[in-house]
């Protein structure tokens, strides 16, 4: 029975709740797998096997020893029940005939990919300082990065369009070398021979920072909340 468990809320992320409200150690208690940012939205994270990495907006990548950081927003689960996929090509258009295909559109799904890829571009989040802006105001400011003919593992989420906001709806990846000297949100990909897994959860557990005033507090505008995340998340 696989569980798929989120921090906070997109919604509260574009608002400018930005503030770590959960420790990476609490976090790992519910997978080993799984992608995020740390406080401030200080970079792109990705998690594999329990290690913790961090892309930083200065291009490096950053092996996280401290568990005591904190992240306000990241998913994750265990690497278990998941079903083999290979792909012979791969880009954001194989991804979303992949949902069609084995009929994942009304479910939480991860996926896990590992190859040459033969392009990737990604974004990284710079860390935002107090008062933090929204979301959508830090996103046009990050750097992007490119690295062709890089092998490496690509790791992410599919959230059915119903719950957007919650989380950013259609695939959320980040993408990680081998040499771990590249890594980051990614924008766009191609890549041939990719072996892998997915995994479609039948539980979704969302964690909420109740104990953070702010998120307690903060008003949310619905109306523009879809076309915000859409310009924010740019895939
Ligand atoms: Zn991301």
């Amino acid at each position: 029975m696989a569980t798929v468990y989120q921090h906070s809320t997109l919604a509260a992320l574009m608002a400018g709740l930005l503030d770590a409200t959960l420790s990476l150690e609490q976090l790992l208690n519910h997978g080993d797998t799984g992608i995020g940012t740390l406080d401030g939205v200080d970079g792109e994270v990705i998690i594999l096997a329990g290690e913790v990495y961090q892309a930083t907006s200065d291009g490096k990548v950053h092996h996280i020893t401290d568990l005591k950081k904190g992240v306000p927003f990241a998913t994750v689960h265990e690497d278990q029940d998941s079903v083999e996929c290979n792909l012979t090509t791969a880009t954001f258009a194989t991804m979303n005939e992949l949902v069609e295909q084995h009929t994942l559109k009304n479910g939480f799904t991860s996926i896990q990919l590992h190859g040459v890829f033969e392009h990737v571009q990604v974004r990284v989040a710079p860390k935002a300082e107090k008062p933090y802006p929204s979301l959508l105001a830090l996103a046009k400011e990050q750097p992007t990065f490119e690295a062709d003919q890089v092998t490496g593992t690509l790791l992410g989420y599919y959230t059915p369009a119903l719950y957007d906001g919650m989380a950013a709806s259609g695939w959320h990846v980040h993408f990680i070398s081998d040499q771990h000297d590249f890594a980051g949100h990614v924008l766009d990909f191609s890549a041939k021979d990719l072996t892998g897994t997915f995994t479609l959860f039948e539980n979704f557990e969302l964690h909420l920072p109740i104990e953070n005033a702010s998120f307690r507090k903060h008003e949310l505008d619905m109306a523009t909340l879809s076309a915000d995340i859409a310009q924010a998340e740019g895939n």
